[in-house]
Order: structure tokens, then sequence, then C-alpha cells
């Protein structure tokens, strides 16, 4: 994908509804720090216009990026705060499955995992709750550049493992840094949009 325009159109907080947007729209979910923002400034060939780095208690939104006039690359807030309050969660909860039910132009959800780490509890809910909402998600396993070539077949396999993956469930690794399987993930959301 050429990028010749990125805008940050939506921010929508847990009281909002669901927009009807214009364009199709592929969702990034993961846990914080799992490496979310800086895929998405990658994908969309910026420094930092996502935010990066979240922060614990700061507001909890689902931001829609504008790419080019043709589609969205929905931001998902992240999951996994341990000391968010159970309040704060449920509202995380209600947010994500609302968006994943109801918003129409949803063509594909993309779950971020660390391909340093087996799965958390959190991150097989969060796929089977993707799975439940009727998607299929394609899996990036974030931050390929800390691995060793000789070690990435291993992790992949168990990140595989650990979700529960079939065989042709796609699995992305990826690096931020490095841009290491961006091009692969751009093809893939291109073939979700059908661009
Ligand atoms: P988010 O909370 O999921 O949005 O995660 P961020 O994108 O803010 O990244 C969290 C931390 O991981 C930051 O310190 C990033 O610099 C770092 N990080 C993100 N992606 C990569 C990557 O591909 N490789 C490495 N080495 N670090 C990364």
């Amino acid at each position: 994908m050429v990028i010749k325009k990125v805008n940050l159109d939506i921010v929508i907080g847990v009281t909002s509804a669901i927009p009807d947007t214009e364009f199709p729209e592929v969702a990034f979910a993961g846990k914080s720090n799992v490496g979310k923002s800086s895929l998405i400034n990658a994908l969309m060939n910026r420094k930092s216009y996502a935010r990066t780095s979240s922060q614990p208690g700061k507001t909890q939104t689902i931001n829609f990026y504008n790419i080019n006039d043709a589609m969205y690359l929905v931001d998902l807030p992240g999951y996994g705060y341990a000391n968010a309050s159970p309040a704060v969660k449920a509202k995380w909860g209600k947010m994500i499955e609302k968006y994943l039910r109801q918003s129409a132009n949803l063509k594909q959800v993309f779950l971020l995992v660390d391909i340093r780490h087996d799965p958390s509890e959190n991150d097989k809910m969060m796929y089977n709750w993707i799975v439940d909402n009727g998607f299929r998600p394609v899996i990036i396993a974030t931050k390929l550049d800390k691995l060793k070539r000789s070690q990435i077949a291993k992790h992949v396999k168990a990140v595989r493992a650990g979700l529960g993956l079939k065989e042709d469930d796609i699995l992305i690794p990826f690096s931020s840094q490095t841009k290491q399987g961006l091009d692969e993930l751009w093809n893939t959301i291109e073939g979700y949009i059908g661009q």
C-alpha cells in the first residue's frame, strides 16, 4: 500500500455509538505493550502518529485511522493491565464487544502477541472472543527482532500451539524495528479489504 494520506478520523469511547464508516475496516487487538502502536505507525509509515506506550489508566478509546480515504486501521484499546480496576475492565470489554458485533465494515481482526512468550490467558481469551464474534483472526507475532534467527521456528510453533491455531490460520512474524513482515502484513490486509 502506498500511503498518501493518513488521518485519525474517529475516536470513540465507552458510551459512544459504533460509527457508520464509509470504508472497510481492519482492527488490531493485543495486550498493552505488545507493540500495537508501533505496528500501526509502521503500517502508516509514520514515526509516532498512533499513540505509543499506553499507560495504565489512560483513556480507553477505539481509534479509526483513515488510510488514503480507502480504508480504516482500527486501534482497539490494549488489555491486560494488572492493576486495572474491575470497572475499567468491564467497560473495556463492553466497548470491544460492541465494536466486534456492530461494526458493519469490519473485515478482519488481527491479534498481536509477543513472539518471545507463550500466549497468556488474556491472549487466549481474546482469541476465543474474536472467534466467537465470527472472525478467524490473523495472528501477528511481534518483536521478531528480539529473537535469534535459530529461535524463530520454535517460538512460532509455541504461539500457534498456545492459541490452538489450525494449520491454515495465518501467523505473521513481525518487527516494527526492522520492518520484517510489513509487506506480508500489508498484502494480507489488502486481501481482506478487497484492494
Ligand atoms: P502498545 O502498548 O501495544 O501500543 O505498544 P508500543 O507500540 O507502545 O510498544 C511497547 C514497547 O515495545 C515500546 O518500548 C516499543 O519501542 C517496543 N516495541 C514495539 N514493537 C517493537 C519491535 O518490533 N521490536 C522491538 N525491539 N521493540 C518493540
